[in-house]
């Protein structure tokens, strides 16, 4: 297979992205211009020779193989890592130095994006790429990646990252891991468990987590062959079967001081940063897999016939049809948006500066509230889409033979790891909190600003005018909507509210669909701008679409919040407020989803045109 994208290395520099900066969360408060925000149609040349490269990859490498692997055939997961380690697929966060392609975060998303379809080897890659080489690249000493990067680029090696353990999930950094440093200083002796590690029954190189002397929570690079590492039985999964995931034992394990990453007693800034990092990869895949599925659904219900007609015919599953297209649409807009704002803030990081590892951290750490939305969205998304798919294949989806029936299962576990959707709606409200508090983002004054505005009675409203206007005016008002809610809260409960848990949830429920809306509109309203509304009339159809339901979604989160915090009059008077900052008049949604499902039937997959 060729590598076209070989010839074009270092591409950091030539990508084109936005030039704006623009601070994490502020889409809470400020608008956003269509050419402020990267979309899937600004990718370049190279990025599209990636996709194709990594599509082919799929097609021929990767699909032949799904049935070996879900039967736990490593050698094929190993060998196709090597190839993708070949091809530059593996390496793009990887500097140059150090063997790695070292290019753009939407290249990263690309090719996780086409790696995606199937489940169980993207999981496999996911790791390899991600959790587990990251570490070494944001954290590592100079001998340390030299010594272990370039054989992860190439797939010689493959990664694994171990953290959780059997009593400590979530609750990561209260690990029972220890370390403790031999008489003669020269290793950690390492003892505990490890559980549900991802390639862990292959891995060469595990990033293991433990506390030096019981306290000091730490990272350590793990060779499979140290004294005292083993790893247990492969687990019975549920799902994404053609992965690898086992515990790991380390009893006495032997581990040369030299291998200690990071700081003693720095190990969560480890473990916190590296999943934020995958989180937008894990979005990027879900869309991937999730428009799978959809086609799956499509070319199902063009020739499953019922009643004398194909199923695609009922309006019943043309909608079902629709929902898929338009949440892809608005998942894939999410993520070329977020790593475009990414790639914006990389670029400004001095590559020649002894600190350019910590530089790129804090401007990936600053869409940390962005990544933690793809995560939870994206993995909801896939979970319907992959759920609907089941429903249009019926009796032939609960059955081995149809596809539906393993998406459906391998779909499941992104709601659960890199960080349950639970704790990542907490870190969404709570970083949002967090920032608002320390004044970098002015949340408080915005909702008082909104406060004041209310309480002075109806104003005549936002006119907008130009592309899309109504739509904007929408995305307006659930900003407002979530603001006037996330106000009554912290009035209420002051820093308390951080103990809400389920304040904080529909906090963060409401500020997951304002991004989600508005990053659809915006895309559209580009789309419009560079070719004109007639060429755009299905994104603004599947903006139209989501806009409807997502309105819902943060009314009712809205209704919630204030039900909770207020009682009485003033409930009453909230209630009448929340009111007003939600009318408008509906879209004809029936007819809009009936438009979307009809390209999509006609043109048998997920299209825009
Ligand atoms: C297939 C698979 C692969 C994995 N790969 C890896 C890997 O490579 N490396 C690795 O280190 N780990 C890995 N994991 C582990 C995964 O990251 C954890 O399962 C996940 O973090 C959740 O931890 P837990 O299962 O212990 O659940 P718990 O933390 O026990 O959570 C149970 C439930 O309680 C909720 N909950 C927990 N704490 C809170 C809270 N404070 N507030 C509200 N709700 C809360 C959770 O959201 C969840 O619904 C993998 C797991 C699986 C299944």
């Amino acid at each position: 297979m060729a590598s076209r994208f070989l010839q074009g290395r270092n591409m950091a520099t030539v990508t084109a992205v936005p030039k704006t900066r623009i601070a994490g969360g502020s889409f809470l408060l400020e608008s956003r211009r269509p050419e402020e925000v990267f979309t899937p149609e600004d990718f370049s040349e190279q990025h599209q020779l990636i996709g194709q490269t990594a599509e082919e990859f799929a097609t021929k490498e990767i699909l032949p193989n799904v049935e070996k692997m879900e039967h736990k055939d490593f050698s094929i997961s190993r060998d196709l890592l090597k190839k993708a380690g070949e091809l530059g697929l593996s390496s793009v966060e990887i500097p140059e130095a150090y063997g790695g392609m070292e290019m753009d975060k939407v290249t990263a998303a690309v090719i996780a994006d086409h790696i995606a379809k199937y489940a169980g080897f993207a999981t496999t890659w996911g790791a390899h790429t991600g959790i587990g080489a990251l570490p070494l690249v944001y954290f590592g000493t100079e001998e340390q990646k030299k010594k272990y990067l370039p054989r992860l680029a190439t797939g010689e090696i493959v990664g694994a990252y171990a953290l959780s353990e059997s009593t400590s999930g979530s609750d990561a950094l209260n690990c029972r891991s220890r370390a403790v440093l031999s008489s003669d200083g020269k290793h950690y002796i390492l003892n505990g468990e490890k559980m549900w590690i991802t390639n862990a029954g292959f891995a060469d190189l595990y990033t293991v987590f433990a506390k030096i002397d019981g306290e000091k929570f730490s990272a350590f690079l793990v060779e499979r062959n140290f004294p005292g590492f083993s790893v247990g039985a492969e687990e019975h999964k549920m799902g994404i079967r053609g992965s690898s995931t086992c515990p790991i034992i380390l009893n006495d394990c032997k581990v040369p001081v030299e291998n200690l990453l990071g700081e003693i007693g720095k190990g969560h800034l480890i473990a916190f940063n590296i999943l934020n990092i995958g989180r937008f990869k894990l979005g990027a895949m879900c869309v991937g897999g999730g428009r799978v599925s959809l086609e799956t659904a499509v070319s199902y219900a063009k020739q499953r016939k019922a009643f004398g007609k194909s199923i695609g015919e009922f309006g019943l599953v043309r909608e079902k049809i629709a929902n898929m297209a338009t949440l892809l649409y608005v998942g894939e807009s999410m993520v070329y948006r977020t790593v475009g704002m990414m790639d914006a803030a990389l670029s400004e990081v001095d590559k020649s500066a002894a600190d350019v590892a910590k530089q790129t951290l804090k401007a990936i750490e600053e869409y940390a509230v962005e990544c933690s939305i793809i995560k939870v969205w994206g993995s909801e998304m896939i979970d319907y889409i992959v759920d609907e798919n089941m429903q249009i294949h019926a009796g032939y989806g609960f059955v081995e033979e149809y596809p539906a029936e393993r998406a459906y299962r391998d779909a499941r576990i992104n709601r659960i790891f890199e960080g349950t959707n639970e704790i990542n709606r907490l870190i969404i409200t709570g970083f949002l909190l967090k920032r608002a508090m320390s004044g970098q983002l002015p949340l408080m004054p915005a909702i008082k600003q909104l406060m004041d505005e209310v309480l002075s009675g109806p104003s005549s409203g936002d006119e907008l005018e130009g592309a899309l206007a109504e739509e904007r005016k929408l995305v307006g008002q659930a900003k407002k909507l979530g603001l006037f809610a996330a106000g009554a809260a912290t009035q209420k409960y002051m820093q308390a509210i951080q103990d809400q848990q389920e304040i904080m949830g529909a906090i963060a429920d409401m500020t997951i669909e304002t991004y989600a809306m508005e990053t659809a509109v915006l895309r559209a309203q580009k789309i419009v701008e560079a070719k004109g509304e007639a060429a755009a009339a299905l994104p603004i159809a599947m903006t139209r679409v989501y806009l409807t339901q997502a309105m819902e979604k943060v009314e009712a989160a809205a209704r919630k919040v204030i039900a909770a915090v207020a009682d009485g009059d003033m409930m009453r008077t909230q209630l009448a407020i929340l009111r007003r900052l939600g009318k408008y008049e509906p879209f004809n949604t029936i007819e809009l989803r009936q438009q979307i499902a009809q390209k999509m039937l006609e043109r048998g997959k997920y299209t825009l045109a």
